[in-house]
């Protein structure tokens, strides 16, 4: 029979055409297997998924402790000098995980504050500040690259989220500011850049991982996690971590400011923000905290004081006024001294748990997402 030879080249190019895409459908395959089953980093493994990891692999549960150990404990993260895993195991640790660390781009020190810019392995900025209190040292640590939720007197939400921060991310903060000055943290603040109930997943095995009492071991009840008022987050949160510390931003003592000024009440009236904030506490049997920054002219009169002493009556709660850090390119102005003692003494009077934050790191652009919008 005779074929046409184009009819020949036809089909060889046909049956070229379907090896050269199995190929690369395979080779495709195997780059996001690469990359998204095998090289999760070990900073972002709980202890209870590293021992299901090493289950996994068809070794003992116990290799998760000696682990922890070294990572957390020991502050070793070179695997070659841990002597007590064998070398088969030691490599495939090495075939399945990344031990990279994020970057410190940038230190600004002033005595009782130390501010860190860091670089993500992407080229993303964050920021964590560091406090000295007299009760101890804390961090305050950013979740996300920068927050959708639009605050607008903060520069983070100026900048818009880019994306959720992984687990390994905000962890290796805290090992890198303790390392960098040979101390050890007491106290975590989710507080930084970011919403961490819009990051809920990730933020979560963070705490998992420093409370951990095979590694960090730090307590639950020296850890806050600080929220625009994200009902379903509060929800979840109260189930998941009943020692965890809670506070809210409020700002505003009704609706009608807040709504100016944290487009989140939209979302979520004050209502039903009270409402679950109760429920809160009656499952925890913890006190929450309210921020309540002062913003001239915009909720520091002393009707928005009334109105925020009848809001919360009778919840155990306590309200930290914060003086507004000004920025160069929001137009809010901070409240004067006289005015925030005005205020600090009518909730007071009415029996309510009221502080002014001392205020740290004026001198190194501290308040949230100041440095990073600088550095870009
Ligand atoms: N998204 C979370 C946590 C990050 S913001 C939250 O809203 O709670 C941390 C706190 O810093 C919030 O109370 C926020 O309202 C406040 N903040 C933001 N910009 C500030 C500024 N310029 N001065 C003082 N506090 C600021």
């Amino acid at each position: 029979m005779y074929h046409h030879p184009l009819l020949i080249l036809t089909i060889n190019c046909y049956f070229v055409n379907i090896i050269y895409f199995k190929i690369l459908s395979i080779s495709v395959i195997i780059i996001y297997r690469n990359y998204g089953d095998f090289m999760k980093n070990i900073f972002s493994e709980t202890y209870e998924s590293l021992e299901n990891y090493f289950l996994s692999i068809g070794d003992k549960k116990f290799r998760a402790t000696q682990l922890y150990d070294f990572l957390y404990k020991k502050r070793i993260y070179n695997l070659n000098v841990m002597n007590n895993i064998p070398n088969t195991v030691k490599d495939k640790i090495h075939e399945d995980y990344d031990f990279s660390f994020i970057k410190i781009l940038k230190k600004q020190e002033d005595i009782d504050v130390k501010k860190y810019l860091f670089e993500l392995n992407d080229g993303n900025r964050i920021e964590s500040v560091l406090m000295y209190h007299n009760y101890g040292i804390s961090l305050c640590v950013s979740s996300q690259v920068g927050c959708n939720m639009g605050c607008k007197f903060c520069e983070s939400g100026r900048l818009k989220k880019v994306r959720n921060l992984e687990t390994y991310e905000i962890v290796e903060q805290l090992l890198l500011i303790e390392k960098d000055l040979g101390i050890h943290i007491t106290h975590i603040v989710v507080m930084g850049i970011g919403e961490p109930f819009d990051n809920y997943d990730n933020v979560m095995n963070f705490i998992r991982i420093v409370t951990s009492n095979k590694g960090i071991d730090l307590g639950s009840r020296h850890i806050t996690v600080s929220t625009c008022g994200i009902v379903p987050g509060i929800e979840k949160f109260m189930n998941d971590f009943n020692q965890v510390n809670l506070a809210i931003s409020l700002h505003a003592p009704n609706d009608e400011i807040r709504n100016k000024i944290m487009p989140i009440s939209k979302a979520y009236k004050l209502d039903e923000l009270i409402n679950v904030i109760k429920k809160y506490i009656k499952k925890t049997n913890r006190r929450v905290t309210f921020e309540y920054i002062m913003l001239d002219g915009v909720n520091d009169s002393l009707e928005c004081a009334k109105e925020l002493s009848s809001l919360l009556k009778g919840i155990n709660c306590y309200v930290n006024l914060i003086p507004y850090n000004e920025t160069e390119n929001i137009q809010f102005k901070r409240s004067n001294k006289v005015q925030i003692l005005a205020f600090y003494d009518i909730l007071k009077k009415n029996g309510i748990a009221v502080t002014i934050r001392k205020e740290f790191g004026g001198k190194v652009d501290a308040a949230c997402g100041q440095l990073r919008a600088k550095s870009y």
